[in-house]
């Protein structure tokens, strides 16, 4: 099959009528909101594209109330082609190529289309070229590089596992869960932590809270390290104070699903009735062969204030970077990071190309709720770019907090999709 290239623009001298197009890889979060913010400012004449091989923008945060039943699919999700609406250029299919020197992108559209003609062909190859191309592809997700893991739990990081532990849950009445962390560093440090508190208040609330033990296995030292020990140590807290116990240092080696049991690194095994888990991350493979992954951290290295590339006009935000701090640990991986720089891109970019304003820089500021189970939640906010550490405020668990979390939620499909 032919590769078609869709018609562009060079990059010459350009004049107030040439028009630009903006090529966004993702439809998770990073690419939302820097297509959505491009859109808004950019004059119409310029095209905003963005590609992502799902037909809906998932977000991830409620998969925690999914997984308890507290959320539908339907509810945590909206398609992405509601951004055409607005102007937005929506392709969906998957990218099989980046050359980021010519910022071509090939992308094998609607793979598993439903029409006819894409279920004959298996998808039309398009090749698309752009002036300013933004990679917000987010993590590969690789549970099978722990022998037995994927067969034994549920992976509760995707729609599909965390649909499945809710049906597994609805069976349950009582036993061992165990909540295991398959690498120290992982999206969203929170959310194991709240994830077996929330598991564990589900329980209680269906009368199986005395029957139900909860374990959370960690690889890493302790939770949501880069904080530092002061936060760290109290989140662990919040954790072990609902009753649940905790095992930092638990390296998984292999899970036997048969037995139900887990090998760790240290020699410790557990046993558990339930597993619900978080998989190894790794960049996606497709950004890997573009040769945009630094070999030592495995992501993306961009300039810490642009998150420009070494690539000319290719910038990387989200997930897929690797932004190291100074204490020695990177920027962790978490969807207010993913925003606030899509943010930052677009709107250097739309200063790129109008000459208007100024250029703005990603401050490294984040903020996350942790939601502790009975309609409560923490609150942590603060300068990650702080030195010589982050200077992080963690506010203990309240209702404010949960409500403030039920808002964002809310808010999030209205801002953007
Ligand atoms: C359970 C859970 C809870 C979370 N809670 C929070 C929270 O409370 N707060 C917070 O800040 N963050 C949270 N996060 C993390 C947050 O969801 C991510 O950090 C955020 O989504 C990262 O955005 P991104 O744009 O980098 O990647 P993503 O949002 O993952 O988007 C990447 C997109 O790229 C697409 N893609 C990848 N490869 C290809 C390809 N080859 N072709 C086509 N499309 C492709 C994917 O389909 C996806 O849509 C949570 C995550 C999980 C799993």
């Amino acid at each position: 099959m032919g590769d078609t290239i869709i018609p562009v623009v060079h990059q010459q001298r350009r004049d107030s009528t040439d028009r630009v197009t903006v090529l966004v890889l993702g439809g998770g979060v990073g690419g939302v909101v820097a297509a959505k913010s491009l859109r808004r400012k950019l004059p119409e004449q310029h095209r905003v594209v963005i590609l992502d091989r799902e037909r809906d923008h998932l977000f991830a945060p409620s998969l925690l109330w999914l997984m308890t039943g507290k959320r539908t699919p339907s509810q945590i999700s909206r398609p992405l082609d509601r951004l055409a609406r607005r102007g937005i250029e929506v392709i969906g299919g998957e990218i099989s190529h980046i050359d980021p020197d010519s910022r071509r992108v090939r992308v094998v559209e609607n793979p598993h289309g439903d029409d006819p003609l894409s279920r004959r062909l298996g998808g039309v190859t398009s090749v698309l070229e752009a002036e300013h191309l933004i990679v917000s592809l987010g993590v590969e997700l690789a549970p099978e590089t722990i022998p037995g893991l994927a067969d034994a739990g549920h992976n509760f990081y995707t729609l599909a596992g965390a649909e499945s532990l809710r049906h597994a849950l609805s069976g349950f009445n009582g036993g061992r869960i165990v909540v295991l962390t398959a690498t120290p560093a992982y999206k969203c440090p929170a959310a194991p932590y709240e994830a077996a508190m929330l598991l564990l208040d589900h329980c209680r609330r269906r009368g199986i809270g005395d029957n139900t033990q909860v374990d959370l296995y960690a690889a890493e030292p302790g939770p949501m390290g880069v904080t530092g020990p002061e936060i760290s140590g109290q989140v662990r807290r919040m954790v072990e104070d609902r009753g649940i116990t905790y095992h930092p240092e638990h390296q998984v080696t292999t899970v036997d699903g048969s037995g139900k049991t887990i090998a760790f690194a240290n020699g410790a095994t557990a046993s558990f009735d339930l597993l619900a888990y978080v998989p190894p991350h790794r960049a996606p493979q497709v950004v890997k062969d573009a040769g945009l992954v630094d070999h030592d951290s495995g992501w993306v290295p961009v300039d810490h204030q642009s998150l420009h590339t070494r690539f000319p006009e290719v910038y990387a935000i989200g997930d897929v970077t690797g932004i190291p701090l100074a204490m020695g640990k990177p920027l962790p991986k978490a969807g207010v990071f993913a925003e606030r720089q899509a943010k930052v891109v677009a709107h250097n970019i739309i200063h790129t190309i109008t000459g208007k304003g100024e250029p703005a820089v990603f401050d490294g500021h984040g903020e996350c709720f942790i939601e502790t189970g009975a309609g409560k939640a923490g609150f942590g906010a603060g300068d990650f770019y702080a030195e010589p550490t982050p200077q992080i405020k963690l506010h203990q668990p309240s209702r404010r907090w949960h409500m403030g979390k039920l808002l964002f939620e809310k808010s999030w499909f209205r801002r953007w999709l």
